[in-house]
C-alpha cells in the first residue's frame, strides 16, 4: 500500500499510508490541543468525517468547535440526536422529517398526531442527555438509493422515502448513532459525547416542504454550543430580543397595529407610529433635496401592459396581486416603483445636458407573502419603498454611485447605524446587456466604494440577471445584521422601455439607470429602529418628546398653556393633566419612553416656567417654555446634521 501526503494550513506535511483516517492523518500535523477541538476535517476543501479514510494527497485541514463550520456541524449533529431521543421516547408514533443546522441553532420537522409543546421539552433534553453520556459512535453508511429507500419504507418513515425518491444520485449517505439511522450528508461528531451543551428552544407549525397543501408538522428548534458560556451569552441576546420585539414595543408604545378584517400583512399606524414615521420621512425627503434629488408621486396602480412590458409579469408575476378590470382594461397593483420613473422621464425628449437625474419617491408597493411568512413590520404584504432611480451617462456613473453610497452612509449613522457589511455581487450565468457594460459598471461600483474606503466582500454571480448591485447589511444594537440598501445598475428596463437621450454627437443613446433603496422598506426599517433603540427613540424621531405633568389641579389651566404654547412651536408634546399622583404619571411618562418631561407645579405656575426632567431622572433648572422649545430644536438639528 502507497503513501500519501498531507499538508496542513501552516505549511507542515506528513505521509500516512493511503486509505489511513482523517483522524490519524491529523495526528502528524496539528496538536492535541487542536485535535480535542476538532470535529471534523477539510479535505482538499470538502469537509468530511475524521473517521473517513484519505486515499489520495491533497491538504488537510482540521474543523474545530470554535470556527462557524464546526458550530455548525455540533448543532446538526445535536439535531441528529435530538431525533433519535424523540424517536426512543415516542416511538412510531412519530415520523422524522428533515433537520438542518440554521443560524443560531437547528431544527427538526416531526410528524406526530399531538403537536410537541414546551412542557415536552424537559423529557427529550433528558434523553439527549443520556444519549450523550452513551458515547454512541457517529458512523457513517453509503447505500444503494433503492436500498435505503425499501429501508426507511420498512422503517415506516415516509418523510425519508419522499426524499430519496426526490434525488437523482445512486448511492447515498446515511448517519447511524446507536439504533437511529438518519439520511444525510453528513460530517458529523465522532460520537455522541461532543453533545455537552445544548438546549430546546421553541416549537412551531411547518409545512412539509414548505407547502401548505401538504402535512403540517410540528417544528422543534434548538441550539447547541461549544461551551456554557456560549450559551448563556446566547440565551441572554434572545431575552434582550424578545424584550426588543417590535411587535410586543409596537403594541406598548402604540405605534402599529394589524387587525384581521383589514387583512394580514397591511400595517395600520397609529398616530403615535405615524408621527415617528413622518419624521422619518421629512428627514428623509429633506436630505434628498439637499443632495439634488427631486421627489415623484406615482399611481399606486397600472395597466397589465406595462408590467408586460418591464418583464414583471414574466419574472415577478407570483408576487403581483390579481387584475383588476377598469373599462374593460386590466389594471394592476404595482410590485415596484421603476416602470412609473420611466414614465416620468418618457414623457419628455431629454439631452445628455441634463444629466444626472436623480428621482425619489416613498412609493408604496403590494407583493404577495405567503401567511406564515408575514412577521409583524419586517415581512408584509403593502410596503413603501424609499426608492430612488438615477439616469445617468457611462462616464458619470462612477461618481454617482459614489454620492448614492455617501448619502446612504450618511443617512444611515443619522439614524444611529455606524456598522455594517457591505456585498459587491458581480455577473450571474443568465444576463442582459454586453459583457463590456457589464465590466464597465462592476468596476465603476468597486472604484466609488474603493473611493469611499469601504470594506466590501464579493459575491460572485449573486447580481441581478440585469445588472451588478451593491448591499449594505446594518448592524444593530444586538449586533444582528439588516439588508437594508440596495444600488443596482440596470440594463434591462432602458432597453425595454426604449429610454434614449440626444448625446453630444446629436444622435440617441440609452442612459444608464440606477435603482436605489436606502432603508429598503420604511415599514421594515421602523421594526428594525424600534428593535435597536428598544422603543427609546432619539429626540429628533420620538413621536412624543415631552409630556406636561402638573402636580395639582391647581396648574391644570398653566399645563393647557404650556400645552398650547409648546405645539404652536412645533414641539411633539402631550399632556398628563389627570389627577393621579405625580410618581404615578412619571412612570407612565418612563413607560413610553417620553425623553422629557414637563413638571409643573405652583413655582412655576408663577414664573412662567417648567421643570425639565430627563428620562433619566436627571432634572435641569427650570427654563421658561421658549427656553424649552429652543434646546429641543437644537438638539434635533444637532442630531440630523452630523456629517462626518
Ligand atoms: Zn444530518
Ligand atoms: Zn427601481
Amino acid at each position: 500500500m502507497g503513501e500519501i501526503t498531507l499538508q496542513a494550513p501552516d505549511g507542515k506535511t506528513a505521509s500516512v499510508p493511503a486509505g489511513s483516517s482523517a483522524a490519524e492523518a491529523l495526528r502528524k500535523l496539528v496538536s492535541n490541543k487542536v485535535r480535542k477541538q476538532t470535529v471534523a476535517v477539510l479535505y482538499n476543501d470538502r469537509a468530511i468525517d475524521l473517521s473517513a479514510p484519505l486515499e489520495e494527497d491533497g491538504t488537510l485541514a482540521p474543523i474545530t468547535l470554535s470556527s462557524e463550520e464546526g458550530q455548525e456541524i455540533l448543532r446538526h449533529s445535536t439535531a441528529h440526536a435530538m431525533a433519535q431521543a424523540v424517536k426512543e421516547l415516542y416511538g412510531d408514533g412519530v415520523k422524522v422529517a428533515i433537520g438542518p443546522a440554521i443560524e443560531d441553532g437547528f431544527y427538526y420537522d416531526f410528524d406526530r398526531k399531538t403537536p410537541f409543546t414546551p412542557e415536552d421539552f424537559e423529557a427529550i433534553e433528558n434523553k439527549m442527555a443520556e444519549i450523550a453520556s452513551r458515547r454512541q459512535p457517529v458512523e457513517r453508511l453509503e447505500m444503494d438509493r433503492q436500498e435505503a429507500i425499501d429501508f426507511f419504507r420498512d422503517k415506516g418513515e415516509p418523510y425519508k422515502v419522499e426524499l430519496l425518491e426526490d434525488m437523482e444520485n445512486d448511492t447515498v449517505s446515511l448517519y447511524r448513532q446507536g439504533d437511529f439511522i438518519d439520511l444525510c450528508r453528513g460530517p458529523h461528531i465522532p460520537d455522541t459525547s461532543w453533545l455537552k451543551v445544548f438546549k430546546l428552544l421553541r416549537v412551531a407549525g411547518s409545512y412539509w416542504r414548505g407547502d401548505e397543501s401538504r402535512q403540517m408538522l410540528t417544528r422543534l428548534y434548538g441550539t447547541a454550543f461549544a461551551d456554557k458560556k456560549g450559551l448563556k451569552k446566547y440565551l441572554h441576546q434572545l431575552e434582550e430580543a424578545r424584550k426588543r420585539d417590535h411587535r410586543k414595543l409596537g403594541k406598548e408604545l402604540a405605534l402599529f397595529s394589524i387587525s384581521e378584517d383589514i387583512g394580514p400583512g397591511l400595517i395600520l399606524w397609529q398616530p403615535r407610529g405615524a408621527t415617528l414615521r413622518r419624521c422619518i420621512e421629512d428627514y428623509w425627503k429633506d436630505e434628498h433635496w439637499r443632495h439634488g434629488y427631486e421627489l415623484l408621486y406615482t399611481p399606486h396602480i397600472a395597466r397589465q401592459d406595462l408590467w408586460k412590458t418591464s418583464g414583471h409579469l414574466d419574472f415577478y408575476g407570483e408576487n403581483m396581486y390579481s387584475p383588476m378590470e377598469i373599462d374593460e382594461v386590466k389594471y394592476q397593483l404595482k410590485p415596484m416603483n421603476c416602470p412609473f420613473h420611466i414614465g416620468v422621464y418618457n414623457s419628455s425628449p431629454h439631452s445628455y445636458r441634463e444629466f444626472p437625474i436623480r428621482w425619489c419617491e416613498l412609493g408604496t408597493v403590494y407583493r404577495y407573502e405567503r401567511t406564515g411568512a408575514l412577521h409583524g413590520l419586517m415581512r408584509v404584504r403593502g410596503f413603501t419603498q424609499d426608492d430612488a432611480h438615477i439616469f445617468c451617462r457611462p462616464d458619470q456613473l462612477e461618481e454617482e454611485i459614489f454620492n448614492i453610497i455617501d448619502l446612504n452612509l450618511h443617512i444611515l449613522k443619522t439614524f444611529g447605524f455606524d456598522e455594517y457589511d457591505v456585498y459587491l455581487s458581480t455577473r450571474p450565468d443568465k444576463y442582459v446587456g454586453s459583457d463590456e457594460h457589464w465590466q464597465l459598471s462592476t468596476e465603476a461600483l468597486k472604484q466609488a466604494m474603493e473611493k469611499k474606503g469601504l470594506e466590501y466582500e464579493i459575491d460572485p454571480g449573486e447580481g441581478v440577471f440585469y445588472g451588478p448591485k451593491i448591499d449594505i447589511k446594518i448592524k444593530d444594537q444586538l449586533g444582528r445584521s439588516w439588508q437594508c440598501s440596495t444600488i443596482q445598475v440596470d440594463f434591462n428596463l432602458p432597453e425595454r422601455f426604449n429610454v434614449t437621450y440626444t448625446g453630444q454627437d446629436g444622435e440617441k443613446h440609452q442612459p444608464i439607470m440606477i435603482h436605489r433603496a436606502l432603508m429598503g422598506s420604511l415599514e421594515r426599517f421602523i421594526g428594525v429602529l424600534i428593535e435597536h433603540y428598544a422603543g427609546a427613540f432619539p429626540l429628533w424621531m420620538a413621536p412624543e418628546q415631552a409630556r406636561i405633568l402638573n402636580i395639582t389641579d391647581d396648574q391644570a389651566d398653566y399645563g393647557r398653556q404650556v400645552y398650547q404654547k409648546l405645539r404652536q412651536a412645533g414641539v411633539r408634546v402631550e399632556k398628563d393633566l389627570r389627577n393621579e399622583k405625580l410618581n404615578y404619571k412619571i412612570r407612565e411618562a418612563q413607560m413610553m419612553k417620553v425623553p422629557y418631561m414637563l413638571i409643573i407645579g405652583d413655582r412655576e405656575k408663577e414664573s412662567g416656567t417648567v421643570t425639565v426632567r430627563k428620562k433619566s431622572g436627571e432634572n435641569l433648572p427650570p427654563m421658561t417654555v421658549k427656553e424649552f422649545a429652543d434646546m429641543v430644536h437644537d438638539e434635533c438639528q444637532a442630531a440630523v446634521e452630523r456629517r462626518q
